[in-house]
C-alpha cells in the first residue's frame, strides 16, 4: 500500500499531524497498535484525572465544549474527548495496526505493520514519550517477597497486597498514587529525589492559567539555555483533584506519608536512601517561589494584578530531623514497592540510525535526523507544552508546514529536466 505521510500513533499528536495534513491535502494514514486514544485507555491507574484543567485541551479545530472549564476530566472523559476528535475530523486511523519496522527505501520509507506494509515518502513519530517505565537497575536486588509495578500497571490500591508500600519518585505518578495507597489505609514510605513543587492555586487562580496567560508555556525549545536539561524536567507536583487540593510533601506528611530521601541502591534486602532529602526539598521551595516571583512580576506588568488575589508565599517544605536512611525490605513492613521513576519512549521498531545512545531519536524541534521524518509529542520537542494536550497542536501545525515544504522541493527536483526547443 502507497501513502504520501505514515502516522504512527493515534494519541493526541497523531491526531493534531492528522488535522494538519487533511488541511493540507496531504493524503495520509495513522496507523494505531491499539485504538484511538490507547494510552489514556490502557496504561492509567482508575482514578486519575488530568491534572490539567479542561479548557486546557485546545486542540487544532477542537476544544472544550462543557460548562465546567476549570474542572479536570476522568480517564474514561479524556478518552471520550480524544475520541471525538478522531471522529470530528475523520481521521484515517488503522487501528489493531502495529507498526513492527520502519526502514528506508530509495524513494522515501517502508512501513511494516502485522496488518501489512506500507510505502511512504514521510512518516511521523507520533508514539508518545510514556510507552516504558524507567526503573533503576538495581531493582533486581529487591527481595523475593516483595511485589513491584509501576504506574503503567497500577490501577488501584485493592490491587495490592496488605501491608506498607514504598512509593519510589514524588513527581505527577508518584504523589497522586502514594495519597491514594496511604488513603486506602496502607503505610505508604515515599522516596523523593529532585521534584518540581507547584501549588494548585494561587491567588485565586490556577497555576496552568498562570503558565499560560504569562507565557511560561509557550517558551519554545530554541529560547532556553540548557534544552537538555529541560527537557528531562520531571512533571509538576500536582493532581487534578475535583476540590482543586494542592499536594505536595507537606499534605503527604499531614496525612502519615513517611518521607525519606532519593532511594540510592537496594544492598543485602535494605534500601539505601540518600541524605539529600532536606536539600532536595530546600531546592524545590526555592524553585516554586522564583516561579511565583516571576508570576507576580509579570501580574504586576500585565495588569492583571488588580484582578486577582493578594500575593503570597507557601509554607516550607516540613522535612524531620533525621530521615531514615536505611530500610530493610527483607524483614520489615513493606510488602510492594511502586516504582514512580518515570516513563520512556520505545523506539525498538524503528530501524533507522537516528536514536542516540540513550535510545531517543535526535532531532531539532521535531525534525529528525533523516529526511522526511519528524518527531512529536516529546517534552519541550518545540515548546514548553509540546508534550501536553494543549500543546502538540502548534507543534504538529509547525511540522506539518514543513514537511509540505519538503514534499514540494522533493517534486521539483524529481521532475524531469525541461528539454529546450531544439536542443
Ligand atoms: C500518567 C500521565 C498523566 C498525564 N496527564 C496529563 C494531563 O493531565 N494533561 C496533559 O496535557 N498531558 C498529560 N500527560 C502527558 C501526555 O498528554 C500523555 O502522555 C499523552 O498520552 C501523550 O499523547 P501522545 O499522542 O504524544 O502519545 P500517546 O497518547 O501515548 O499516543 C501514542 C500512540 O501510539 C501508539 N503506538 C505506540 N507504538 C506503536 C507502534 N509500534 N505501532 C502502532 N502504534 C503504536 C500507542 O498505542 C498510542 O496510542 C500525562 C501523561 C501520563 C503518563
Amino acid at each position: 500500500m502507497r501513502t504520501t505521510t505514515v502516522v504512527v500513533g493515534a494519541g493526541q499528536a497523531g491526531l493534531a499531524m492528522s488535522w494538519w495534513l487533511a488541511r493540507l491535502s496531504i493524503d495520509h494514514v495513522v496507523i494505531e497498535r491499539g485504538e484511538v486514544a490507547n494510552s489514556w485507555k490502557t496504561e492509567r491507574w482508575d482514578s486519575l484525572r488530568l491534572l490539567t484543567p479542561n479548557w486546557q485541551s485546545r486542540l487544532p479545530g477542537y476544544g472544550y465544549q462543557g460548562d465546567d472549564p476549570d474542572g479536570f476530566r476522568t480517564m474514561s472523559e479524556t478518552v471520550r474527548f480524544i475520541e471525538g476528535y478522531a471522529e470530528v475530523m475523520s481521521a484515517p486511523v488503522r487501528s489493531h495496526s502495529t507498526v513492527t519496522s520502519v526502514r528506508s527505501r530509495d524513494d522515501g520509507y517502508e512501513v511494516l505493520t502485522d496488518q501489512g506494509s506500507w510505502q511512504s515518502e514521510t512518516v511521523v513519530l507520533a508514539t508518545g514519550a510514556c510507552n516504558t517505565p524507567v526503573v533503576p537497575a538495581f531493582a533486581e536486588a529487591v527481595p523475593s517477597s516483595i511485589s513491584t509495578l509501576t504506574p503503567l500497571h497500577y490501577r488501584n490500591p485493592e490491587q495490592l497486597e496488605q501491608g506498607g508500600v514504598l512509593v519510589v519518585g514524588a513527581s505527577a505518578s508518584g504523589i497522586q498514587i502514594a495519597d491514594e495507597i496511604h488513603r486506602s489505609g496502607r503505610h505508604v514510605t515515599l522516596a523523593v529525589g529532585e521534584h518540581v513543587r507547584v501549588p494548585r492555586v494561587y491567588r485565586g487562580k490556577d497555576i496552568k492559567w498562570w503558565m499560560d496567560v504569562s507565557g511560561v508555556l509557550d517558551q519554545r525549545y530554541d529560547e532556553v539555555d540548557d534544552i537538555v536539561k529541560a527537557r528531562n524536567v520531571p512533571s509538576l507536583q500536582l493532581a487534578g483533584y475535583p476540590d482543586r487540593r494542592t499536594i505536595d510533601l507537606n499534605s503527604l506528611t499531614r496525612i502519615g506519608v513517611k518521607l525519606v530521601g532519593r532511594l540510592a541502591g537496594i544492598k543485602e534486602g535494605k534500601a539505601l536512601f540518600s541524605g539529600s532529602l532536606r536539600n532536595v526539598c530546600a531546592l524545590a521551595d526555592l524553585k516554586m517561589n522564583r516561579l511565583l516571583d516571576t508570576i507576580d512580576e509579570w501580574a504586576a506588568g500585565s495588569g492583571v494584578d488588580t484582578e486577582v488575589g493578594p500575593t503570597h508565599r507557601f509554607e516550607s517544605t516540613v522535612v524531620e530531623e533525621s530521615p531514615p536512611l536505611l530500610l530493610d525490605l527483607a524483614r520489615g513492613r513493606i510488602r510492594t514497592i511502586v516504582w514512580a521513576t518515570g516513563f520512556r519512549p520505545d523506539y525498538s521498531w524503528l530501524d533507522i540510525p537516528v536514536l542516540d545512545y540513550k535510545g531517543y531519536v535526535r532531532h531539532d524541534g521535531g525534525l529528525v535526523e533523516a529526511p522526511g521524518m519528524y518527531l512529536l509529542g516529546m517534552p519541550f520537542l518545540r515548546r514548553r507544552k509540546s508534550s501536553l494536550i494543549d500543546g502538540v497542536g502548534d507543534d504538529a501545525r509547525d511540522l506539518s508546514a514543513h514537511l509540505a515544504s519538503y514534499l514540494r522541493d522533493r517534486s521539483l527536483t524529481s521532475r524531469p529536466a525541461m528539454q529546450l526547443a531544439g536542443g
